[in-house]
């Protein structure tokens, strides 16, 4: 079942590279595997080529990467709390969710600490809900100014989490939005801040997210099926 969700999914991006004229190779896949078994996560690594994993609780994100029969990248994607960072800075492979300059303050701190340089995104609420974390589109260079000369730390993109919503289309304009925010900053050619990654639609939306420039989709429900928050 897995496999042949994975694969669904595949042929999805796929099409909607075609679309949009991407190459299908300028889009990686992220498998959210939260609330979810290991055992399910070897299952869809031992049968397809996913090498990508979102979790979005740091102690979900360290238990799986302790106990994963194979290594394989984890992306850290939900709200972060400073006091946890020390346990992840290491071992995720990006975090998507830098929301505040104290947050990338202690990111800097232990990732010093560890001797590593963490690749991390800037959380924007594009659509501006009440309800989401991430901050302001104005605010998002400014924060980037603040983080640039953080030697520990690489700003490699921005990430947003949409709307729910019935219809894709209707998210089509926040995901323009975060494309043409990243544009505006990468033409200012700031030091050691990257603009190539674009982590932007999940299950309901990422045929959409990708033809508005997504480079990371981050799916859950399209490959391990629904969640069911009281058993995990
Ligand atoms: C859970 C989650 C996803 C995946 O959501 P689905 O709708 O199940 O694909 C993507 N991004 C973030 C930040 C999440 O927390």
């Amino acid at each position: 079942m897995l496999k042949e969700n994975y694969d669904e999914v595949e042929a999805k991006i796929l099409e909607a590279c075609k679309r949009s004229g991407r190459s299908r190779d300028e889009v990686t896949l992220i498998a959210v595997s939260k609330t979810k078994p290991l055992s399910d996560i070897e299952e869809l690594i031992s049968l397809t080529s996913c090498v990508n994993f979102g979790e979005n609780k740091v102690q979900e994100l360290t238990d799986k990467y302790e106990k994963v029969f194979k290594p394989v990248n984890w992306h850290m994607i939900g709200h972060l709390q400073t006091n946890k960072v020390k346990y992840i800075v290491d071992k995720a492979c990006m975090i998507h969710s830098v929301d505040s300059l104290n947050l990338a303050k202690v990111i800097e701190k232990e990732a010093a600490k560890k001797n590593v340089i963490c690749p991390v995104l800037i959380e924007v609420n594009v659509a501006e809900e009440e309800s989401k974390f991430g901050i302001k589109t104005w605010e998002v260079l400014d924060l980037i100014h603040e983080i640039k000369d953080f030697s520990h730390i690489q700003v490699k993109g921005l990430m947003t989490i949409a709307p729910f919503v019935d219809n894709p289309e209707e998210n089509r304009v926040h995901f323009r939005n975060l494309k043409n925010l990243s544009l505006d900053i990468k033409s200012k050619s700031i030091d050691n801040i990257d603009m190539n990654v674009l982590s932007m639609g999940m299950t309901n939306d990422y045929e959409v997210a990708i033809e508005e420039g997504a480079t990371m989709v981050r799916v859950g429900t399209g490959i391990f099926g629904a969640r069911n928050y009281n058993i995990s």
